[in-house]
């Protein structure tokens, strides 16, 4: 598993002894080719920092990450720079991402300059190819970040992480800075290119609805830990973490039929510092068990390629034990 934990310095310990925040606290899955895995979770529950920590932009204190059978952690500095091409990262705030001072057309050709060997000619070639990819007119080419909306800003930084053809892109809430009128364009956008460049997302969002309808597979992330993974379609019919079933609740649905009662969660988020004991959701799950309080429920697989961390599927623990 994937391990990310960060220290903090802390006054409680004299002599300045370091405290660990497990911000991702051993986690595991896979992203098939061509595929488009939704990472969800509230914020502070260690998504952004698992994307991070998958690309080796932040280092893992333990795990590996294995891209097309190559791990990693495995690389040192130079292997891994030449396989940064092969993945990149859309970030939330294209505006705090872009470079104020490079016109379009440099901020689109720089990884292309620091990651390939095509020449000058091929770069504006192929600049002009994806600024019309993205849906920007390549009049637009010579103008600064600061001239552009939102969300041709996103476009824009969607368009830097295409220009070095990677195999995986981490998008990282890409629309959730954006105005919603804004936000279904943009996703038709990232889910035309899956197709014409044949990539793989793993698309981090707190917003359940926003994955629903472009990602095959969902895990849900709590406090560090992915406590529910499974095709988009069994998740959203069946659903089997408590918490999964919280989330999809608060998702407004039009159709009557589809409607579920909105469970309402008690409590906020623990603090990553100290996660309680047992399953780290029984603070806040309306089906806790005197079990949950001490024991942490594995992750098992409850249905062919449908996995949850919760012990209401755990074998012999009885409801009577509910708390
Ligand atoms: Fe709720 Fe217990 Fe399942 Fe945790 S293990 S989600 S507390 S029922
Ligand atoms: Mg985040």
């Amino acid at each position: 598993g994937l391990k990310k934990w960060f220290s903090v310095e802390s006054d409680k310990f004299i002599g300045g002894k370091k405290q660990y925040v497990k911000a991702v606290d051993s986690i595991d899955f896979t992203i098939k080719k061509g595929e488009t895995l939704g990472l969800v979770g509230e914020s502070g529950c260690g998504k952004s920092t698992a994307g991070r920590a998958l690309l080796r932009l932040i280092e893992a204190t333990e795990g590996k990450v294995l891209l097309d059978g190559v791990n990693l952690y495995n690389l040192n500095a130079r292997e891994l720079k030449s396989l940064r091409k092969d993945m990149q990262i859309v970030f939330q705030d294209p505006y705090a991402s872009l470079n104020p001072r490079l016109k379009v057309r440099q901020i689109i050709e720089e990884p292309m300059t620091i990651h390939t060997k095509l020449s000058k000619k091929e770069r504006e070639v192929k600049v002009k190819q994806i600024m019309s990819d993205v849906g920007l007119n390549e009049m637009y080419l010579d103008r600064y970040p600061h001239e552009f909306s939102g969300g041709q800003r996103q476009r824009i930084g969607i368009a830097r992480a295409l220009a070095v053809e990677p195999k995986l892109i981490i998008m990282d809430e890409p629309v959730s800075a954006l105005d919603v009128s804004v936000q279904a364009q943009v996703l038709n956008l990232i889910q035309d290119l899956q197709q014409k460049y044949d990539l793989t997302y793993l698309f981090i969002t707190h917003n359940l609805s926003v994955v629903k309808h472009i990602s095959d597979n969902i895990a849900v992330m709590y406090l560090g830990k992915i406590v529910e993974y499974g095709n988009k379609k069994m998740f959203f019919e069946k659903p089997l973490h408590p918490y999964s079933q919280a989330l999809i609740s608060a998702i407004p649905e039009t159709n009557r039929n589809l409607r579920r009662e909105r469970i309402l969660l008690k409590g906020d988020i623990p603090s990553p510092m100290n996660p309680p004991e047992g399953c780290r959701f029984h603070t806040r799950c309306p089906f806790a068990m005197s079990i949950c309080k001490t024991q942490e429920p594995q992750f098992l697989e409850i249905e062919e390629n449908h996995f949850a961390a919760c012990h209401l599927y755990t074998e012999g623990v009885k409801s009577d034990e509910k708390i």
